[in-house]
């Protein structure tokens, strides 16, 4: 805690909200009680830290919460830097009437993302194909603890979006096409904010969650665009009230129930076929926000705006604020005009146009998540965790999910796994570049290329697994005299829009990755790994690659691709999204009528010791027999087993007769119906003949 002594008004103590023993209801109940309509509109007020210029505003407008925002000014670049600004604006905070302390947020969507040397995972596209629920959870605790250890306790993540375009510029931050599958990796809820009812909040190496963005997001259209251009991530979701509930809605129910403690609504609009309403804008919409999140699911927690959201909705600012707090929403991210807002929202209460029992409940539902993070009691940060930021330990985990997360498309002749005697010549725009390979959210808010945190390239990671290496980015080098050619080629960072566009390339390569594919796999035996927030298209050009490998975006552990490429781990990735044939099949996803693919969901070859042979039949029964009995371990390596079966048996001959089957198989297994993916599988097999 910082020496000075902060200004303080009253002495609270001796008042029932400051005593710990008492359960958080009653704490809450006490200090709503006592406080004025102006202190309520400002707990319900985040302000982006770099615009309060006068950091009197903090008490002055007794600002409930602050945030490092993606387009915010730079962040500190220490730990102990992050710990001293937030202690002082906590200082601040506390030199109010009631010393209600003010949450920090910030956007960790794969590790500690704004501090160099932090542990930086792979984005959540790759999360997904490791298929690993308990890996999912790991990844979440490592990275708040070393979020909390620099005294953040809030973090906007995990993003619950069911890509289903990948046209959509945010797609890398989706775990998949699948709700089962998004479903399936919550498990990272727990590793953030620990038990589902909240007692582990308190903790320093646990962080409040924000489940993002509510709802649909993953759901807008992308293809329809008459002019072939990609616009905004923040377009209209026009869906069925099936799909909206069975594809978008159903990983809501699964955070609330694993005790998500924020949830955000999206920028986007929602279009509920037959409504008669047209697209209207999550902010704006209580049927949602209210009826289904608070009321139908029992959320509790409290509701997060996004960023200057509230500026979208039609009318007039009083207006725009109305809306959105009765429609639900319980704290706006109002970065720049946090004065404009608590006047307004002040204002509207007073007119009588928003009630004060909607005010008492959103303010409510703040309060109680600042008592079970316990920050009453321990208001400045905690550092003793500060040690692990970064640490072996922590790059451990994302080795891990690193080497799990790649997906084998491809394996001609069994190329991969490389054996150190082998000369490789490696070449492609994202062989050496930790910021390309870490993507968007990293050090900065859209991410940049190069050396902008430390880590390990995917270059670097082949020299330490002992591969013989001449490296040459645009492939101008010689290639003469080598053995193997490893060509990574992908996109450049991008956070938020249209994704990497504006470089020149939507969904295929480069025209300097297309030229290094082509020289060097013209010239020798060739893997191709794309590095790519979403499926990367090769064209034509794929029948000159003998191996494929989707390596997501990593993050800063690149050793984690080398362990996969020289066999110190196998290859057990699974496509999170379905690898289209081209562009023009978007969107294309697992339940499609007509499936056609180049990879369907959930294809993933391995270089794992031979599977365990079995009939498939065989198989079949003893997968009815796990799903009978609820044994999912068993369950899902019989499934997994069969898998590997029929992708032999496929080869790269894909036709939709076995794609659509195949997907269907893996859907199936994540909804704990073991025998039907055996079906399923069965089906892709005989299709395979
Ligand atoms: C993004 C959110 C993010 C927020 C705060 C917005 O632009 O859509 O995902 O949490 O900024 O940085």
């Amino acid at each position: 805690a910082p020496a000075e002594n902060p200004k303080i008004v009253i002495d609270a103590h001796g008042l029932p909200y400051l005593d710990s023993r008492l359960p958080v209801r009653k704490r809450v109940a006490d200090l709503l009680g006592r406080m004025s309509l102006a202190e309520k509109a400002g707990q319900m007020t985040q302000a982006e830290r770099g615009a309060v210029s006068d950091q009197n505003d903090i008490a002055a407008y007794d600002l409930g919460s602050l945030l490092s925002g993606g387009g915010s000014t730079p962040t500190p670049n220490t730990p102990a830097a992050w710990a001293k600004m937030i202690d002082g604006f906590q200082l601040r905070a506390r030199a109010t009437r009631f010393q209600i302390p003010l949450i920090y947020g910030v956007d960790a969507v794969h590790g500690h993302n704004n501090l160099t040397g932090a542990t930086v995972l792979p984005h959540n596209i790759g999360i997904g194909a490791t298929r690993d629920p308990q890996l999912a959870q790991r990844t979440g605790a490592v990275t708040a603890a070393e979020v909390r250890a620099t005294g953040i306790p809030w973090d906007f993540a995990p993003c619950l979006c069911v890509s289903r375009d990948e046209r959509w510029g945010r797609s890398y931050e989706s775990f998949g096409e699948d709700p089962a599958l998004v479903k399936s990796m919550e498990t990272v809820i727990q590793g953030l904010q620990g038990r589902a009812d909240g007692r582990d909040l308190a903790r320093a190496d646990k962080v409040l969650a924000t489940a993002k963005h509510f709802v649909a997001d993953g759901g807008t259209a992308y293809g329809s665009s008459t002019t072939g251009t990609y616009t905004v991530d923040q377009g209209v979701s026009t869906l069925t009230r099936q799909q909206l509930e069975a594809v978008h809605l159903a990983p809501y129910q699964e955070a609330v129930d694993r005790g998500v403690g924020t949830v955000m609504p999206s920028y986007s609009s929602l279009d509920v076929i037959g409504d008669g309403r047209g697209p209207v804008k999550m902010h704006a919409r209580a049927d949602m926000l209210s009826g289904v999140l608070k009321g139908r699911m029992g959320f509790d927690g409290f509701v997060i705006s996004d960023w200057n959201a509230v500026d979208q909705l039609p009318g007039d600012y009083a207006t725009q604020v109305r809306t959105s707090v009765n429609a639900g929403v319980d704290m706006m991210m109002v970065p720049y005009t946090y004065k404009e807002f608590s006047a307004a929202l002040t204002a509207e209460v007073k007119a009588g146009r928003v009630s004060e029992r909607r005010i008492d409940d959103a303010v409510s539902r703040i309060l109680t998540q600042k008592f079970r993070l316990g920050l009453f009691e321990h208001p400045y940060a905690d550092t003793s965790g500060a040690a692990a930021i970064g640490s072996p330990a922590h790059r451990a985990v994302a080795r891990e999910a690193v080497a799990k997360s790649q997906v084998l498309l491809k394996n001609d002749g069994g190329l991969l796994p490389l054996r150190k005697s082998q000369k490789v010549y490696v070449a492609g725009s994202n062989a050496d570049d930790i910021g390309n390979q870490s993507g968007g959210w990293t050090i900065t808010w859209q991410g940049s290329s190069g050396d902008i945190t430390k880590g390990t390239t995917i270059l670097a990671g082949i020299r330490e697994a002992g591969g013989k290496v001449t490296y040459s980015k645009d492939a101008s080098a010689p290639t003469a005299g080598n053995d193997v050619g490893v060509v990574v080629v992908g996109e450049t960072p991008y956070a938020e829009g249209v994704g990497d566009v504006g470089n020149g390339h939507e969904l295929t390569l480069s025209a300097a990755d297309r030229a290094a594919v082509d020289k060097v796999c013209g010239a020798m035996k060739c893997v191709v790994l794309t590095v790519s927030g979403r499926p990367l298209l090769v064209g034509d050009r794929l029948g000159k690659i003998d191996a494929l490998v989707a390596s997501w975006l990593p993050g800063t552990e690149g050793g984690g691709v080398a362990d996969v490429l020289y066999g110190k781990r196998p290859f057990t990735g699974q496509l999170p999204v379905t690898w289209p044939r081209g562009e023009a099949q978007l969107p294309i996803n697992v339940g499609d009528s007509t499936y056609d693919p180049q990879y369907p969901y959930g294809w993933g070859l391995t270089t794992k010791a031979a599977a365990r042979s079995g009939a498939l039949t065989t198989l079949g029964k003893a997968a009815a027999t796990a799903e009978r009995r609820h044994d999912d371990r068993r369950g899902r390596e019989l499934v997994n087993q069969a898998r590997l079966i029929v992708q032999h048996k496929v080869g790269q001959r894909i036709t939709a007769a076995v794609s659509k089957p195949f997907a269907e198989a893996d859907h199936a297994l994540l909804t704990g119906r073991y025998g039907q993916a055996l079906l399923k599988l069965l089906q892709a097999y005989r299709a395979a003949r």
